[in-house]
């Protein structure tokens, strides 16, 4: 991340620190449409081979979920183009004609070897927020705003603890952690409480947006990565 990226998200993560969201999946969200399009700016048939789509065969294509984003931010004849440029690859591999044996093994070899570039993007992205991130906590005020928001989802507060796992910081990211769980609870069961007229006219946003809320501190945001994090503990 060069200083003028770095400047950026600094600003972007002062600004978002009091929302009701996780703010480095709020960031990750904006920046993952932003890499799909593009993608989609270069799906013409008349772009032909551009050094993004180079990169996309390269990696065997996007993973399961940032294929099916793009497919709908993307137009029909961006769709085939693209599709077309990874059916392609496969029918060229060496050895698969359709007749041999092998035809499954190579299929199972170039799908281990997808490399989605959106998801390595976004991986890059998401460890310089949190770096950001533990830099900006260290002033008073930025803490207060943290304070007053959802703060970080689970999968971002264990990716945190990676880089630093010690010190009043980290003690106090935890702390909030469950003043914040508390809060959404709290707001999930005065939703249920309020759940018929007269009541229910006084249910607030922060109330409404609770199942979302609980969900996002729980999973983190929808196609977020942690099955790297899961797996670590089936051992
Ligand atoms: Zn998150
Ligand atoms: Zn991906």
């Amino acid at each position: 991340m060069n200083r003028k990226e770095k400047q950026k998200s600094h600003l972007d993560l002062i600004e978002v620190l009091s929302k009701n969201d996780c703010p480095v999946c709020l960031l990750l969200s904006q920046d993952e449409f932003d890499l799909l399009c593009e993608w989609v700016g270069e799906s013409g048939p008349e772009d032909g081979a551009t050094e993004k789509r180079e990169r996309l065969l390269d990696s065997n294509g996007f993973c399961n979920y940032h294929f099916w984003v793009f497919s709908k931010i993307c137009g029909m004849y961006g769709n085939a183009v693209m599709s077309i440029d990874q059916i392609g690859k496969i029918l060229n591999i060496p050895g698969f004609n359709g007749k041999g044996n092998n035809v499954i093994a190579l299929l199972k070899e170039h799908f281990q070897n997808v490399r989605c570039p959106v998801c390595a993007d976004i991986k890059e992205m998401e460890s310089a927020y949190l770096e950001e991130l533990i830099s900006l906590l260290n002033e008073e005020e930025n803490k207060i705003k943290y304070a007053q928001g959802d703060g970080l989802c689970l999968p971002h507060l264990m990716l945190l603890s990676e880089k630093k796992q010690s010190g009043p910081l980290f003690q106090f990211l935890i702390e909030r952690g469950c003043v914040q769980m508390e809060k959404i609870k709290a707001d999930a069961v005065n939703l249920g409480s309020k759940r018929h007229p007269p009541l229910s006219w006084e249910q607030t946003k922060n109330e409404k947006r609770s199942g979302s809320r609980a969900i996002k501190k729980l999973i983190g945001r929808q196609g977020h990565n942690s099955s790297a994090l899961w797996r670590q503990h089936d051992k």
